[in-house]
């Protein structure tokens, strides 16, 4: 298969599709290798991920490089987010398994369960293209941790990184068969892993039509299934809390080009503050730096694809149709590097005047468009925001300590951030309601989801008696 860099538009790599005999083989690499990894003890499978992680902080800036190239983001949120967050994934889950025993609970009578927590088996690991090492360790490494072998497949869209990291694993003395690659379209090579009967879990970060088939597939054969899906997340803002929170919300509209499913696509302003924080907001918008990824000073990079842009032009043509005004952006931009002019960038977009039930404001676009719309009560704020299917994350800005938290309480989302965005302490849990997905990753919650329990119950003295 081709790759591309979407700052060009060049094919500047091909890759290896593999097919359905390599997903057979990359299945029984990991079986081969699964009774040992499990038997190795946490301290030893930590011991492989921190020096993976090692490996991670001395590769970090060919690993950022690599990132910003596959997949158009700016170099320096590679090199200051996603590289930094992927190590902290492998060195979370390994100091988190350390500190994983298992449960004792003892009865009056004497009789003593243990609760083991075994390795649930071969791991699918199915990851997305808009934070491609960042959430590809997010899935390995809580499965690694807790003892199952994995087989990966990464987004053929952006492989590089994933790639380097199997490199990594080898050179961490990983044995063979614990963590496996295997790239492919996802129809395909994805599809031949979801049906795979050696797989006991699928966990699985991507569009929500695409977690709706893999659901349909792994049914069947009662896989255990965590799906990390689309959102549609609203920042909600107070007149008080209006001007302190532009930096954060320009970030959390735009961000990675507005490519991350966390990002806020409906900023709900109160009506008091709605004209000036809209004429604020625009002109940030405005300022933000569009151009090379791989120039320094870059902050909007390409979005990932050909396909992908095309996507969202058709977005913001539709919300043109549902009677948008177009604040800023909305098109291509006319000036850019030389190297760059096949690229794929898109200006970052806003429109007002649209009402919170139009297909603009009810649909993930997944790029650099957001809509403002105003609101009246606190009751008509929660309202709008937890008026669609999805259900990932919110935002709540607002001077109010107390009346912040009371707002954030009536979200139905996985995820509230008050006066902030994208904070992450991993060891809460993450995920979303709705149709942003099922299960939750992050602490202990991720390791369970990779073991299977074995309850030991011990009636003290009985063989004697
Ligand atoms: P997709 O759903 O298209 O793809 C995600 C992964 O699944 C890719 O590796 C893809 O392979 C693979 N895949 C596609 N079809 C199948 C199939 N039938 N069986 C198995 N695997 C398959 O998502 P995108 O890559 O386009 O990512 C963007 C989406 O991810 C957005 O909707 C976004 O909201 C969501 N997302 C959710 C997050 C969360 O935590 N909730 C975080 C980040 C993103 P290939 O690319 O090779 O086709």
């Amino acid at each position: 298969m081709e790759v591309e860099e979407p700052a060009s538009g060049g094919v500047y790599a091909s890759l290896a599709a593999g097919g359905v005999a390599d997903v057979d083989r990359a299945i029984a690499a990991a079986h081969g290798a699964l009774e040992d990894w499990g038997r190795a003890g946490a301290e030893s499978r930590a011991a492989c991920l921190d020096r993976l992680a090692d490996l991670v902080k001395r590769d970090a800036e060919a690993l950022a490089r690599a990132e910003s190239v596959d997949s158009g983001k700016p170099i320096s949120l590679a090199r200051s987010v996603e590289i930094p967050r992927a190590q902290t994934n492998l060195r979370f889950f390994a100091q988190q398994v350390r500190r994983w025993n298992e449960q004792v609970l003892t009865l009056e009578s004497g009789a003593r369960s243990r609760v083991l927590r075994r390795p649930l088996g071969v791991a699918a690991c199915i990851s997305p293209w808009n934070l491609p090492l960042y959430l590809f360790t997010w899935k390995i490494a809580p499965a690694l941790a807790a003892g199952c072998t994995v087989v990966a497949k990464p987004s053929e869209v952006t492989p590089a990184t994933a790639t380097m990291l199997a490199a990594l694993a080898q050179e961490a003395g990983f044995p063979a068969g614990v963590l496996n690659v295997v790239h492919g379209r996802g129809a395909e090579t994805g599809a031949a892993l979801v049906a795979h009967p050696g797989i006991a879990a699928i966990t699985f970060t991507g569009g929500t039509t695409t977690g709706e088939q893999i659901a349909r597939d792994a049914a069947p054969r009662f896989r255990r299934l965590s799906l990390e899906l689309g959102g549609k997340n609203a920042a909600i803002v107070f007149a008080d809390a209006a001007e302190q929170s532009l930096d954060t919300l320009v970030r959390a509209s735009f961000q990675n080009q507005g490519q991350i499913c966390l990002c806020a696509s409906r900023l709900l302003v109160e009506r008091c503050a709605f004209e000036s924080l809209t004429r604020a907001f625009v002109g940030r918008v405005r300022a933000l730096r569009l151009g090379d990824p791989l120039d320094e000073s870059t902050e909007q990079g390409a979005l990932v694809s050909a396909a992908h842009l095309a996507k969202v032009e058709s977005a913001v043509t539709r919300a043109r149709a549902e009677g948008g005004k177009l604040e800023c952006g909305g098109r291509r931009p006319s000036e850019l590097p030389t190297r760059c002019s096949g690229g794929y960038f898109f200006e970052p977009t806003v429109f007002t005047g649209l009402g919170p039930d139009c297909v603009t404001n009810q649909e993930e676009i997944f790029g650099p468009v957001v809509s403002i719309m105003p609101f009246d009560s606190e009751d008509e704020a929660v309202a709008i925001a937890n008026g669609t299917r999805y259900g990932l994350a919110a935002s709540v800005f607002c001077a109010d300590s107390g009346r912040a938290n009371r707002v954030a309480a009536r979200l139905d989302v996985g995820t509230v951030w008050v006066n902030c965005w994208l904070v992450r302490d991993l060891r809460a849990p993450f995920g979303g309601w709705k149709d942003s997905g099922v299960g939750r990753e992050g602490g202990d919650d991720a390791l369970r989801f990779f073991a299977e329990s074995t309850t030991v119950c011990e009636l003290a003295g009985a063989a004697r008696a």
